[in-house]
């Protein structure tokens, strides 16, 4: 009897072992089926996000590039000045040319000569940027009035913004020294004017390292010179200088209440109605015309306008 328990007892014990044994082997089956297709999946997850990483790597690699070989353009570009000046009198040749096909009836085209006085602001870079988004060049009348440092970033001198203007393509005009149309000041004789005039000049020259504005814009217009106007013309003439006044005031000074975008966009609209070759004013401290500035380019661009920077042999300098 105790020997028949003892083997009972020892045939269950190897059931119990037995049982355990396969219920393990199941737990590592099914486990390792568990593991093996989630691990499976996230493999085949870092696959995909490495194929997607690799794509954008071989963007980001392509713009590099892309980035890279503008840069050198650019530079190849900046140090080839007599590149640059002959491919101006080339533009300037051909506009002066497309001008009296124009006013002759010869041509359809229409020109817009945009011009920003009083600078330069460091709120001019925003202008820049504007202008260089729809490729489009301009005149830039600038001044001293406003001291050696920026008005509107005082840590900036004046004459750090000059190259800026040029790099893009600008014309830089010039727009006196003091900007003091006064009692006394610039138009108190052609001489007084002359002395201011020439100082802007130099100061252009040494911000810009060697460009020379030739064409003036007079502050407040020639009108504004008075009896003194003659005087003055016959003195730029014999300079060598050249003017030029606006066909189109975009009313960005006309001062608060009276100038919006809105009332600039009316005045270019209206403009538009019956001028093939128009000179618009506008004034780098405006922030009205900074807003208007895209819708103006776009309305214009719209009506068949060409936008180019004032030249001395364009029609609409006077010399
Ligand atoms: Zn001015």
């Amino acid at each position: 009897m105790g020997e028949t328990k003892r083997q009972s007892r020892q045939g269950r014990g190897g059931n119990i072992l037995l049982i355990l044994a396969l219920v393990l082997m199941l737990v590592v089956v099914v486990s390792g089926i568990y593991i093996l297709t989630h691990v499976g999946k996230t493999v085949k997850e870092y696959k995909k996000q490495s194929a997607a990483l690799s794509k954008v790597e071989a963007q980001l690699e392509e713009e590099q590039a892309k980035r890279d070989k503008q840069i050198e353009e650019k530079a190849q570009m900046e140090l080839d000045d007599g590149a640059i000046v002959e491919i101006r009198e080339e533009v300037f040749t051909k506009a002066a040319q497309l001008e009296k096909d124009i006013k002759a009836g010869k041509n359809k085209s229409k020109i817009c000569y945009l011009t920003f006085d009083d600078g330069p602001y460091y709120r001019g870079k925003t202008i820049l940027k504007i202008l260089d988004k729809y490729d489009v060049k301009a005149t830039f009348f600038l001044t001293t009035a406003n001291g050696d440092r920026l008005p509107d970033k005082a840590e900036l001198s004046a004459a750090s913004m000059y190259p800026e203007y040029l790099r893009y393509g600008h014309t830089i005009g010039n727009h006196t020294y003091s900007h003091d149309y006064g009692e006394g000041g610039i138009y108190k004789s052609a001489n007084a004017f002359m002395k201011d005039m020439k100082k802007q000049e130099n100061f252009t020259i040494k911000a810009t390292g060697g460009y020379d504005p030739k064409i003036v814009r007079f502050p407040g217009g020639r009108a504004t010179a008075g009896k003194k106007l003659e005087d003055i013309e016959a003195e730029l003439r014999k300079g060598g200088y050249s003017w030029a006044d606006w066909t189109v005031d975009s009313s960005d000074s006309w001062g608060k209440g009276k100038t919006s975008p809105d009332i600039i966009m009316e005045q270019v609209k209206d403009a538009a109605k019956d001028q093939d070759v128009m000179v618009i004013l506008c004034h780098e401290w405006s922030k009205d015309t900074q807003k208007a500035l895209p819708e103006m380019i776009e309305y214009l661009q719209g009506e068949g306008y060409i936008f180019l920077p004032l030249f001395p042999e364009s029609s609409t300098v006077m010399k």
